[in-house]
Formats: C-alpha cells, structure tokens, sequence
C-alpha cells in the first residue's frame, strides 16, 4: 500500500463511532432508573449528562525514533473523567486497538469502580495506539519519554495519577516517572505500579488478581460454595491473568486455562505457571511452546476458536476469571460455560462480557461479578501506593495484602447490600453501580454547578 493509502486508512481507523464508549454508558445508565426515581434532586441537578461528560480530554503527538532512526508517530490520550471523589486515577494502556472509544470507556468505567472502593479517587484514564510487542528496550524508553514529554504538564500527585493497564507494566512506568522527574525535578508519587526501590507498594503488581480472586471467594461464600478442589478458567496470561491463577492455587483450586492473542492453552492437571511466565517473559513469546514440556495439554490458535465465541470458555469449569481485554466473551459463550456447570464468573479485565452475556448472566442468577467491583482491587492498592508516597512511608506485603482483603470484602458488601435495598438481591452488576454513582453524584451536588 502506497504511503498516501497508508496515512488515509490510519486516519479513518482512528476515530471510528465510540461503540466501547456507548457500550460503557449504557451498562450504567439502564441500572440507574431506580435510584434516579428515589433521588429526584439527581435529575434536577443534571447529573447523567454532566457525568458521561469528560471533565478534559487531552490528545497529543508523540513521535519517537526507533531503531533504525525512522520518526515514529502515534497519538497519546488522557481523559480526566471525573473528579468529584478525588484526583484522576487510572491507567495507561498501550496497544494497538486504542483509540477515544476505548479510552473513554475506561475513564468511564474507572469512575464508578473507584468510588465503589470507598476511597478518595476520581475517574481518569489514558494510553496510546503504541504497539509495545516486538519493540526493542530501548524503543520502549524513547516512546515511554516522548509520551511523558506532553503527559507532565497534565499530572501531578493530587490532579491526575496515570498507572498501568495493557501494554503497561513496572518497566513503562520506570521510563515514565525517570522522565517525569527529568521535567519536573520532583520525586513525587505522580505514577503507581513504580519499582519498589523508587515508591512502588508492595503488592500493587498481584493486586487485581488476587483481589478479583477475593471477590469471587465473597460471592462463592454468600452461597455456601467455595473455589477448594475447584476447576477454574483464566483467561489472559498478562498481570492480571497469571495473579489469578497464582492466587487460585494458593486456595488449593484447579486453573486450567491461559490464553493470549494467538491461541488458548488448556491443561487439565493445571496450568504450569512458572513455564508461562518464563513464556511470556520473552519478546513475542507464544503459548504454543508450552506443548513441547507438556504435550498432554491442548493449544488452541484462534483460527480454530468457535465462530460465535472463544475456545477458552467451551471447558467445562465451576468458575469463570475474564483477564484479558473488553468483549471477548460473547453471549454463545456465556451459554456454554453455564451449560457446562459454570457458577462463578468475576471479571479480571475491564468490560470483558458483551453487553449480552451480561443480560444473560444475571438471567441465570449465578454469582456475576463485573469488573467495577472485581478488579477494583488493583487500583485501590495503587490508591494505598499514593497513601504510603505522602505519607514517605513503605507497607509491608503483609500489610498490603490485609488491606486489600478488607477493600475487596467492602466492594462486596457494598454492591450487595444495595442490590438487597434496590430489591434485586444478588444482582452485583445493579448494586455495583448505584453505589459508586450515589457516591460521585453526591459529591458532585455538593461541589455545584462546575
Ligand atoms: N488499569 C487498572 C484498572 O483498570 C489500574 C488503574 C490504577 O491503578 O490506577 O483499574
């Protein structure tokens, strides 16, 4: 394709209609009816059209020299959703797929799953269409400090705290706070997810999943089930994945399945989790070659996945743990999994049920926790980053972890007992949400017209 073609489809790919975005709003605002009649002040003041409103979005140029000394470009976005509770928190994703939709889905999304931790956080989130896979270190660097060449000016410790997301782990963050503290020359706890020599918390790294495993324990509990002796699927094999299945084999449960963007990896003895980690630790680094240490497991590509669905959720397994990306579990394989014995689903990723299978799951009735409230522990760990930062203190793991089991067992009481007030007891996704909206929109009467 000519470099005129090229540049066309580049731009006509990067601001399609913000179907993600829509998505998002909608499984907020059609939980909402009943407590917007109770709170006729929530109307009178406008509330739903001020919330959907990003308070500031911000898009920039970043351009970087890669290693053969070509300039680069792809654009860098921050959107400041919502500050009502607190400053902007949220993170930063890298990949190839991002675009405003995207962007603006999770800001928005961020905003109720972080007043749902009943901690001092606004909604924000950013990232860019940098595709991190294949780049070299050095790459990485020159891309991390051009980004954050236009993200200072934005952030700071009490307005906006970016963290990691997809395609942002401790080593992007690295980059990015060095080159923070270039431009700034403050030391300050600007970013979370840091190194632990140079702020970072212990135990932010595992949060999310251990945490979205706490979660599921809650929901299991409140119905005299629990994940012991338990086959479990994963899927994703980034942070959030392999936390997850770190954590189920501490409750002496089964994970069988990994999966990542080229196939799905099955093994009905468990998944051997040192093997993937050291898999995905090198550049492009495939599933596939988990079958030459164990070939009685099955690896699935993704030209051979169900038309209507994804390979990783058609094994049988009592729980459900969605750690990859936004939908990629369709309403076929909702069905299935239930078919098939499925009585736990907590989401490790963000949206990752389409809007389908979440009307279906909640049919069922069997115990459904959306991401809002199951992955929140990996930013309220990063909220207690920014506690410890102020306060120039460091927690133990110990520590961390104590509380962290508090928060996620908060998040669960939370979102049930206002299902219970709502008259929709068990409904996670209903409760979930109008407890972070009731907090924000309070917030936000009380702060004015701004
Ligand atoms: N990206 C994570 C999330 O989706 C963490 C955000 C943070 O730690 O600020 O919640």
């Amino acid at each position: 394709m000519s470099y005129v073609s090229r540049t066309l489809q580049g731009l006509k790919q990067s601001f399609p209609a913000q179907t993600e975005f829509y998505q998002a709003v909608e499984e907020v605002l059609e939980t909402l009816p009943p407590v917007l009649e109770a709170n006729p002040r929530y109307e009178e003041q406008n509330i739903l059209r001020r919330i959907i409103e990003p308070e500031r979005q911000i898009t920039f140029r970043v351009t970087w020299m890669d290693d053969d000394n070509r300039i680069q470009v792809n654009r860098g976005h921050r959107v400041q959703f919502n500050s009502a509770l607190g400053p902007y928190k949220g993170g930063l994703r890298f990949h190839p797929t991002v675009n405003p939709s995207i962007i603006k889905f999770l800001g928005f999304e961020q905003i109720f799953k972080n007043a749902l931790t009943g901690l001092a956080i606004g909604g924000g989130k950013g990232g860019s269409n940098f595709d991190p896979r294949g780049r070299s270190d050095m790459e990485i660097m020159r891309f991390c400090q051009s980004f954050m060449t236009e993200l200072y000016r934005h952030v700071g410790p009490t307005t906006d705290v970016p963290a990691g997301d997809i395609g942002v782990g401790t080593r992007e963050i690295a980059y990015l706070f060095g080159q923070y503290k270039r431009l700034t020359k403050r030391f300050e706890g600007v970013l979370t997810g840091k190194g632990l020599l140079w702020g970072g918390s212990a135990g932010r790294e595992a949060a999310t999943g251990h945490g979205c495993v706490y979660f599921a324990q809650h929901m299991l509990e409140d119905r005299g089930e629990q994940l012991e002796g338990q086959r479990c699927l994963v899927s994703g094999a980034g942070n959030v994945a392999l936390h997850t299945v770190e954590k189920l084999y501490e409750l002496n449960a089964t994970p069988v399945t990994v999966s990542d963007s080229k196939g799905t990896l099955y093994h009905a003895d468990g998944i051997d989790l040192p093997l993937v980690r050291s898999l995905k630790r090198q550049p492009n680094g495939s599933l596939a070659a988990y079958m030459e240490e164990h070939t009685e497991a099955e690896y699935t590509p993704v030209s051979d996945y169900p038309a209507d669905g994804h390979a990783v959720w058609r094994y049988p397994a009592f729980a459900a743990f969605p750690s990859a990306t936004q939908n990629e579990l369709t309403r076929a394989d909702a069905e299935a999994l239930v078919e098939n014995g499925c009585q736990c689903l907590a989401e490790g990723a963000n949206m990752p049920c389409e809007a389908e299978a979440v009307h279906f799951l909640e049919d069922v009735g069997i115990a459904y926790g959306p991401g809002k409230a199951a992955n929140a522990g990996g930013v309220a760990v990063s909220q207690l980053e920014m506690a410890q930062n102020a306060r120039m203190q460091a927690w133990s793991e110990e520590r961390v972890d104590e509380h962290l089991q508090r928060i996620m067992r908060e998040i669960y009481l939370r979102a049930s007992t206002t299902a219970e007030e709502f008259g929709v007891p068990g409904n996670l996704v209903v409760g979930g949400n109008i407890a972070g909206f009731r907090r924000v929109a309070e917030a936000m009467i009380d702060q004015g017209a701004v």
